[in-house]
């Protein structure tokens, strides 16, 4: 059986720079990159606050250079996903697929969060033939036509900016009756002709045969005024946050109640000695790359320290 003494799990900014630092540190890291490789990032447009790239950057980019920065330090990249982990035992056992079993002496837990949905029955039934969350990956196919965009937050803002760039109308669905984004996102997005805030709107349903035609709002839910509104769309994108990507730990390392990795404050620490966190798995207040990626560089070097005791 292979055994590995530093295995990194997840392939955003936090496992691709703890996979910089351990490979540095001759720690031999075997990353396994997970369901999406690259990570979250991936599925936005534009990166434009990482520092080092005055222009902004394209997020594949920045992540193929992460990934060519950890392998040219010796980083293994492999494709594949951890599907179960036992951490009661030094070293830690970790199946991959469910099939093939590891050990590995330190773990590094990176898998990152993935992106929320509404849980409306019709938004399961249109998946992939109108509803979707990431409009970098599926804006392209609604050129021209019209779309939602549903959230408040800079991810919505975001998605509603690029999609205004490619759609001929784009509907912002925000449940408040204001934006919770940044002031720079909010201002470009209000200053977009072809976006519309419908603010205090949530939606109901879906609808249209086979594919995303409509949606039904409902306006102030619950208050005077209350009232329906149809709107005709093509595409119904999701962008109302994320939760964290943690359920495969569950068993071992202790969570908040929104399932984030709780860790020693400031640390990549978990409560299983020689497992460590590092990004948004473990951060519901940041969530940014730069932070993701301090994170990862942390959780190399406490991995780095933990083997010495072994
Ligand atoms: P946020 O948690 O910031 O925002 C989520 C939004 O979705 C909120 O407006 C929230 O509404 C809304 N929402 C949540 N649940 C529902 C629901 N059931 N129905 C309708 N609306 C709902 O998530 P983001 O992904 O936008 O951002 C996460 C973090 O990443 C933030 O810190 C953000 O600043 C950062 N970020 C930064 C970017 C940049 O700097 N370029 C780009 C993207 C993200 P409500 O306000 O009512 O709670």
């Amino acid at each position: 059986m292979e055994h590995i003494r530093c295995l990194i799990i997840g392939s955003g900014p936090a496992g691709y720079t703890a996979a910089i630092y351990a490979s540095r540190a001759n720690l031999q890291p075997i990353v396994y990159e997970g369901p999406q490789a690259g990570g979250q990032l991936t599925t936005t447009t534009e990166v434009e606050n990482f520092p080092g790239y005055p222009d902004g950057v394209e997020p594949f980019q920045m992540m193929d250079d992460m990934r060519r920065q950890a392998e040219r330090f010796g980083a293994e990249i492999r494709s594949g996903i951890v599907t179960k982990v036992d951490f009661g035992t030094t070293p830690k056992r970790v199946w991959i697929e469910d099939t093939q079993e590891l050990l590995a002496d330190a773990v590094i837990v990176a898998t990152g969060a993935s992106a929320r949905y509404l849980g409306l029955p019709s938004e399961n039934e249109y998946k992939g033939r109108g509803v979707s969350a990431c409009a970098t990956c599926d804006g392209f196919f609604y050129k021209r036509k019209t779309v939602a965009v549903v959230g408040g937050g800079d991810t919505a803002c975001e998605e509603a900016s690029y999609l205004a760039g490619l759609c001929q109308k784009v509907y912002l669905i925000v449940r408040k009756p204001y934006l919770r984004a940044s002031e720079i996102m909010q201002k470009r997005v209000m200053e977009t002709p072809n976006i519309e805030v419908l603010f205090e709107h949530n939606t109901l349903r879906l609808t249209g045969e086979g594919k995303v035609q409509g949606a039904d709002l409902v306006y102030r839910k619950g208050e005077a005024g209350e009232r329906e509104v149809h709107i005709n769309i093509d595409g119904f994108f999701l962008a109302i946050g994320h939760h964290p990507n943690s359920d495969l730990f569950k068993d071992w390392l202790q969570r908040d109640e929104q399932g984030y990795i709780l860790t020693q404050p400031g640390t990549p620490l978990t409560n299983v000695p020689g497992v460590f966190a590092a990004g948004d798995v473990a951060d519901p207040h940041y969530r940014q790359a730069v932070t993701a990626a301090a994170s990862g560089c942390k959780a190399a070097i406490e991995a780095e320290k933990w083997l010495k005791t072994l």
